[in-house]
């Protein structure tokens, strides 16, 4: 026999036992986006290299060591997307859709990254993305937030995320803070692991995202992003609160929250769940007014976030949210001579007067008893049941699965009765 080929570490399949749950998740997500009359948009999964070093940054974590790059058969370097918003922003500068304009989108599909792979953490996993551009003001921010709290009290897990809050101010606020941030991290230089070091003179802020304990202890005194803060991102942040407490949407405001991408300013947040371990951060986003114009557009207020569908779904199983309805509600079963061509024939009538209607047929033969173990192990909660004697007849016999009820019924009376049961 020949050797078996496997997936990709870090790239799973999603396999027929999984897709329900995935189907709701996704189905709930665009249900409540469009509540809110956002449009989709869709981007290639492939982009040039360089969009994602001057969007992300070169000295951050997805940019330094995450990405899947590879040179295709001209020799440019192409890039298998770690995130949506990059490509967002160049799709909506490529095509026009940015200039003095509001647009409100949203995306979502597989994102790229070469980490280790562990519960909650994958080198191919699926975002939804939505990102506001042309609008300025707190009230975007807080309608984003509101949006993912109301999909949270869809799904039903409310109850076990938390969001936490910040405002990092404008690139220049930024620019002062960093500086104070450095000096006082070279004053404890000796006691920093390596990773703080060397962060320490790339990318800072990133410190303050230790998981360390030693160095989440040395930070206790170190000087405040708050107290660098610009006036009119104090004032922003201070819209977005007032905004979200009228909304009765409960926060706390993290000082430490910087959130790992370059391109943000203003509001950065995240939604945390307790239930998942260190994976904990189901969604996560923020204001990056500066991109637009930093790739090459006119400049454009964004605010956007994204959020993770495998964390989502491992979290619904977790709580025990899985259930799903069974894929099939009907099971044709059939026995004897032409009874097969008229229960095929009978099922595509049925889906035709039944919108919504899962009909399966039973193929390759065997005993009732055995058509009725397949009915059974696919979830179907109603048999219909051909003989010769029902084919001549012109009736069909129903059997309810699940209450027991069992009657013999005219094939053109049994639309109306399994209308009930949609
Ligand atoms: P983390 O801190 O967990 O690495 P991140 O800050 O890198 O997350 P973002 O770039 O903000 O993540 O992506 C948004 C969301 O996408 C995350 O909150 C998470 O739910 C999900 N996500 C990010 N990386 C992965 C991954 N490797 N596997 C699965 N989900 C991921
Ligand atoms: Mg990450």
């Amino acid at each position: 026999m020949a050797k078996t080929i496997q997936a990709i570490r870090g790239m799973n399949d999603c396999l027929p036992t999984q897709t329900p749950l995935w189907q709701k998740v996704e189905g709930t997500v665009k249900d409540v986006i469009s509540g809110y009359g956002y449009s989709e948009v869709r981007m290639p999964i492939v982009e040039m290299t360089n969009l994602f070093c001057r969007a992300i940054g070169e000295v951050t974590d997805v940019v330094e060591k995450e990405m899947y790059t590879f040179e295709d058969r001209n020799g440019d370097s192409l890039t298998l997307r770690p995130e949506g918003t990059a490509s967002c922003v160049r799709a909506g500068i490529e095509n026009g859709l940015l200039y003095n304009q509001e647009q409100r989108l949203w995306y979502m599909g597989p994102m790229f990254r070469h980490e280790r792979p562990q519960k909650g953490r994958y080198r191919q996993f699926h975002q939804f993305g939505v990102e506001v551009f042309g609008l300025n003001g707190p009230d975007v921010d807080a309608e984003l937030i509101m949006m993912t709290a109301r999909l949270w009290r869809e799904l039903g897990i409310h109850e076990h995320v938390r969001l936490e809050l910040n405002s990092i101010g404008s690139l220049e606020a930024r620019a002062g803070y960093r500086e104070a941030l450095v000096a006082f991290l070279m004053q404890h230089e000796a006691i920093l692991d390596e990773d703080s070091k060397r962060r320490m003179h790339t990318n800072p802020l990133r410190v303050l995202d230790s998981k360390n304990p030693d160095i989440q202890a040395v930070l206790v005194d170190a000087p405040k992003l708050s107290e660098y803060l610009d006036d009119e991102s104090k004032q922003h942040f201070a819209g977005l609160c007032e905004l979200l407490d009228a909304a009765g949407i409960q926060y706390s405001v993290n000082e430490k929250l910087v959130r790992g991408l370059d391109y943000y300013n203003r509001t950065v947040f995240e939604w945390i769940t307790e239930s998942l371990g260190s994976q904990g951060t189901v969604c996560g986003g923020g204001r990056y007014d500066g991109l637009v114009e930093q790739l090459g557009g006119k400049a454009t207020p964004a605010v956007g976030f994204a959020m993770g569908v495998e964390r989502l779904v491992l979290l619904m199983e977790t709580l025990e949210l899985n259930e799903t309805r069974p894929v099939v509600d009907v099971y044709m079963v059939t026995a004897g001579e032409g009874t097969l061509a008229a229960g095929m024939q009978l099922a595509e009538t049925l889906r035709e007067r039944v919108p919504g209607l899962r009909v399966m047929t039973h193929f390759g033969g065997g005993n009732f008893k055995k058509q009725f173990k397949r009915a059974d192990k696919v979830g179907a909660s109603v048999a219909l049941v051909l003989g010769e004697d029902e084919v001549a007849n012109k009736v069909v016999t129903y059997k309810d699965l699940k209450g027991g009820e069992q009657l013999t019924i005219s094939q053109d009376d049994v639309a109306e009765k399994l209308a009930q049961r949609v």
